[in-house]
């Protein structure tokens, strides 16, 4: 069978992480403990979810023309993204996150950079690859007109929309009108919920939402509430849980899985992605995620 096609419009990011016991005063200089740059941003990771698991992924989106830019396009592409609908921008950094752990605790800074020229007319300019999708990935990292527009594009052709709307923001009612799911965590849920909403809105966006509850798993509001629950692992690293959820959503619908279901092959992929360390570190491959659940 032909491989479903998933297109994620959305951020590219590269992290940097320092590690430091102490975190600087304003003024101060300190000495750190350790420094890396990770591969992130939640379009870029979901993307690489689904196609760990053998999507057919393409990416909609921008970098910088600069060391972190190239460095993300040459590792997108290792991990069998389509990566020609990525525009490189001049005179603007690839995007960032400037990550200070501490203890435990961490600070971030995030400098949206290229991602910010992901815009309604660049993504419009992409419609065919839009059209050609079996469904595509939201997520709110880039303006939120762009979003609209894919959700516009994507419901013009009958393709289905997924939006992680993270980080949160409130929801247009085009978007609200144009999406099959959202995926909030619960936090986002709470804060969307809080939203002026109409009755009526309110109950269109309730029997769209798959809420991810961390190691609890999900409850689908379809109807009646469906919870679905995750699996128990031992956690090393819940960064990117959210992510890796999403891209196996994408993966599993794709596929013609149903709700259900599909929330339980996704559950596993983020159950097994939190016991390793990185957001993509442990996103696993399809025969990893049938192994676990065998
Ligand atoms: P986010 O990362 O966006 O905050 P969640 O914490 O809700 O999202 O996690 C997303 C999904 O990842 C959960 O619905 C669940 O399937 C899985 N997950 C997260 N944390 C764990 C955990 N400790 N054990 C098992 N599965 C987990």
């Amino acid at each position: 069978m032909a491989k479903k096609n998933i297109t994620v419009i959305g951020s590219i990011n590269m992290d940097l992480v320092t590690k430091t016991e102490q975190v600087p005063m304003m003024g101060e200089t300190l000495l750190g403990e350790a420094f890396y740059t990770i591969p992130g941003g939640k379009g870029a990771n979901q993307a690489v979810a689904a196609a760990r698991l053998g999507a057919e992924v393409s990416m909609i989106g921008c970098v910088g023309d600069d060391p972190f830019g190239r460095e993300l396009l040459a590792h997108l592409g290792r991990e069998s993204i389509h990566t020609d609908a990525i525009k490189v921008v001049a005179e603007v950094s690839t995007g960032i996150a400037s990550i200070t752990l501490s203890g435990g605790d961490n600070s971030i800074i995030v400098v949206p950079g290229a991602n910010y020229h992901v815009t309604p007319e660049f993504v419009a300019g992409h419609e065919e690859l839009i059209a050609a999708s079996d469904i595509i990935l939201l997520q709110l990292e880039i303006p939120m007109e762009s979003v609209e527009m894919a959700s516009s594009i994507a419901k013009k052709y009958n393709v289905k929309v997924i939006l992680n709307p993270a980080p949160f923001q409130p929801i247009p009612d085009r978007l609200l009108e144009n999406a099959d799911y959202f995926t909030p965590n619960e936090h986002e849920q709470k804060l969307l919920l809080s939203h002026d909403w109409s009755e009526e809105k309110r109950e269109s966006f309730l029997r769209k939402c798959i809420v991810t509850q961390g190691e609890k798993g999900v409850s689908i509001f379809s109807g009646t509430q469906i919870d679905i629950p995750g699996y128990k692992v031992k956690a090393i690293d819940t960064t990117g849980a959210g992510d890796t959820f999403n891209g196996a959503l994408a993966y599993s619908l794709s596929e013609g899985m149903g709700l259900s279901e599909a929330c339980r092959f996704a559950n596993a992929a983020a159950a097994l992605s939190v016991t390793k360390l990185g957001a993509q570190g442990g996103m696993p491959t399809k025969f990893e995620v049938n192994e676990f659940l065998r």
